[in-house]
C-alpha cells in the first residue's frame, strides 16, 4: 500500500529531526558547564546559579520534629515531620485550597494571616502537647519558650524571590494567578512570622525553600548508604536542578553587602546552588531547534525564554508532539488520519478528526500521551488509538497513523532524556563528582516529576547519552546513582529548617 509507505517515510522523517546525535550533547555539555560558571561569576547570567544559604545536605542521621509549609499554585499545605535519624521520616499533613479572593487580595496580611490561622489549625489538631506546654511556659516567669519547644518551619514558597539568606527573601513578581500588590518587594518569612506571632503560636519561620533544594534536601536524607546526594533535578511541569558547590566558587558573594556577607555560614566550605537550568541556552548557541520549537517559542507567552525548559518539560513535550501532528496532517503526501478503510467484517469507516478536537487546540496535547504511547505494547497500537479518538476526537484511526504518531512521540521523548543528560553531566563534570568520592563510590542523584517516574525509559535513554561523554563514559556512568525523591516540600524543607537551626 503506497500510501502506508509515504506515511512511514514521512514520519521517520519528522522523527529524524529530533535526533540528537553524541557530538551535539558533548558540545552542550561544554556550552552548559560554561553557562554555569558565568553564573556562579555574576548576577544577570543565562545560568542563574542562586546561592540559597544552605551549606549543608543531611546524611540519614539527623532526627527531631519539624514543620513545613508549601504555597503553591492552587493548595496551601502544612506538615508536621518526624525525622527518625535512620533515613526514614513520619508525615502527618493537612491540605487547603486557597480561596480564590486570596490570591488577589487588596493586602498581603489577608493572605499571610490566612496562612497562619492554617497553621494554628494544624497544631490544635495534631500537636496539642506542644501547643500547651508552649502556652504555660510563656505564663512562667522565664517567659520565652526555649528553643526545643518551637517548630523550626521550612516555607516552600514558589514564586520568584530575590533570596539574601536562608530564612530572607523578596518577593520578585507573582505568578500563577496570584496578584497582591503591597507583597511585591517584601520579605515574606517576615511577612508569615508576623502574623504567626499576632497568634502566639509555637513556630519559627527558619528557611525559605526552593522545590529543587528541597528534592536534593530530602534525597540526601533518604539514599542509602552515607553518601550525600550530589544533586537534585525535577523533571515535570518544569525542570530544574539544584546542587552542592563549593562556597569560593561562588564569587558573586564577594560583591554582597558586608552585613549579608556575616551571615553566610562558611563551616562547611559548601553551599547549595539552584540553577534555575530551564534557561539554559536562552540564546541558542548549541540546543536543537527545529521548526517546530521554533513555533513553540514564538507563539508562547514568554518568547526566547526558558530555552532549556522548553525542549524538556512536561509543560512543552506534548505541545512539541501537537505541532508535529499537525505538520503531518497538513502534508498531502503523508496522509496521516486520511485512513478510508473496511475492517474485517467489512464495516466501513473513514477517519475525521473533530473540529474541536485538541490537536487544534495550543497545549491541548498532554505529555502524558507521550508516556502512553511509548509505552503501548498492545496489538495494532490499540492503546494508542483510543486515546487518539477518545482524548483527541480522531476516531477511527489506522495502527499506521498510531505507529506514525508513536515514532513522533518517541523521538520527542528521547531528545528531551537525552537533554536532560546534558544538565546532570555538566554538574557532575563541573563539580569534579566522580574523581572526588572516594573509592570509586557511587555519585548520587535525587529526582522527581512526572516526566523522569512515568516516561518508559527516560533513565535509560539518560544513561545512554551519559555514556557517550568522554568525561563520564561507561565507567562514570555505572557510578552515577540515581533514585525518585518525593516530598521536597516536606521533608525536604523540614531538613533545611533543621539546617538552618544548626548555624543559627
Ligand atoms: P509539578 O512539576 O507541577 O510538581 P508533575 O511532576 O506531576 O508536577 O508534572 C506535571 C507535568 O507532567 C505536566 O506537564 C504533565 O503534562 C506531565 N505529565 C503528567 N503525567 C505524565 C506522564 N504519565 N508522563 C509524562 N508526563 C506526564
Amino acid at each position: 500500500d503506497p500510501r502506508k509507505m509515504s506515511l512511514a517515510s514521512a514520519a521517520a522523517r519528522v522523527a529524524a529531526e529530533f535526533e540528537y546525535p553524541a557530538e551535539d550533547v558533548n558540545r552542550a555539555v561544554k556550552a552548559f558547564i560554561a553557562q554555569m560558571d558565568d553564573g556562579l561569576k555574576q548576577k544577570g547570567a543565562t545560568i542563574s546559579q542562586i546561592p540559597t544559604y544552605v551549606t549543608a545536605v543531611p546524611n540519614g542521621t539527623e532526627h527531631g520534629l519539624y514543620m513545613a509549609v508549601d504555597l503553591g499554585g492552587t493548595n496551601f499545605r502544612v506538615c508536621s515531620i518526624q525525622l527518625h535519624g535512620n533515613s526514614t521520616f513520619s508525615l502527618t499533613q493537612s491540605k487547603v485550597a486557597i480561596p480564590k479572593e486570596l490570591m488577589t487580595a487588596r493586602t498581603s496580611r489577608e493572605l499571610f494571616s490566612f496562612m497562619a490561622k492554617q497553621i494554628e489549625a494544624f497544631i490544635k489538631a495534631h500537636h496539642t502537647e506542644h501547643y500547651q506546654s508552649h502556652r504555660e511556659r510563656r505564663r512562667s516567669i522565664l517567659g520565652a519558650a526555649t528553643h526545643e519547644e518551637v517548630f523550626s518551619l521550612g516555607f516552600t514558597f514558589s514564586f520568584p524571590v530575590q533570596q539574601y539568606g536562608i530564612n530572607k527573601g523578596t518577593l520578585i513578581r507573582w505568578t500563577k494567578g496570584f496578584d497582591i500588590k503591597d507583597t511585591i518587594g517584601k520579605d515574606v518569612c517576615e511577612l508569615l512570622q508576623r502574623e504567626i506571632d499576632i497568634l502566639r503560636l509555637p513556630v519559627r519561620v527558619a528557611a525559605l525553600v526552593n522545590d529543587t533544594v528541597g528534592t536534593l534536601m530530602a534525597r540526601s536524607y533518604t539514599s542509602p548508604g552515607e553518601t550525600g546526594t550530589l544533586l537534585g533535578a525535577i523533571f515535570g511541569t518544569g525542570t530544574n536542578g539544584a546542587y552542592v558547590e563549593r562556597l569560593d566558587k561562588i564569587t558573586k558573594l564577594n560583591d554582597a553587602p558586608e552585613a549579608e556577607k556575616r551571615d553566610i555560614d562558611d563551616s562547611t566550605g559548601d553551599m547549595i546552588v539552584n540553577t534555575e537550568w530551564g534557561s539554559f541556552d536562552n540564546h541558542l548557541s548549541v540546543l536543537p531547534n527545529t521548526q517546530y520549537d521554533k513555533s513553540l517559542d514564538d507563539e508562547s507567552n514568554n518568547p526566547g525564554v526558558q530555552m532549556f525548559e522548553k525542549r524538556v518539560s512536561g509543560m512543552f513535550l506534548g505541545e512539541i508532539l501537537r505541532r508535529a501532528i499537525i505538520s503531518l496532517i497538513n502534508d498531502e503526501k503523508a496522509a496521516l488520519f486520511k485512513d478510508d478503510n473496511s475492517d474485517q467484517n467489512d464495516v466501513h469507516s473513514t477517519t475525521t478528526i473533530a473540529d474541536d478536537s485538541l490537536l487544534y487546540q495550543r497545549h491541548g496535547l498532554d505529555t502524558a500521551f507521550l508516556s502512553l504511547t511509548a509505552s503501548d505494547s498492545s496489538q495494532g497500537l490499540k492503546a494508542t488509538r483510543q486515546a487518539l479518538d477518545k482524548t483527541y476526537g480522531v476516531s477511527a484511526t489506522s495502527a499506521e497513523d498510531a505507529e506514525a504518531v508513536r515514532v513522533i512521540a518517541g523521538a520527542i521523548g528521547k531528545r528531551a532524556a537525552r537533554l536532560s543528560a546534558v544538565a546532570i553531566a555538566a554538574v557532575v563534570i563541573s563539580t569534579d563528582s566522580l574523581n572526588k568520592t572516594k573509592d570509586g563510590g557511587p555519585v548520587d542523584i535525587g529526582v522527581d516529576g512526572s516526566l523522569v517516574e512515568f516516561y518508559p525509559l527516560f533513565e535509560d535513554y539518560m544513561r545512554e547519552a551519559l555514556r557517550e561523554i568522554p568525561e563520564i563514559g561507561e565507567e562514570g556512568e555505572k557510578r552515577i546513582r540515581i533514585g525518585i525523591a518525593k516530598d521536597g516540600s516536606g521533608v525536604g524543607a523540614a531538613l533545611i529548617a533543621l539546617v538552618a537551626d544548626r548555624v543559627l
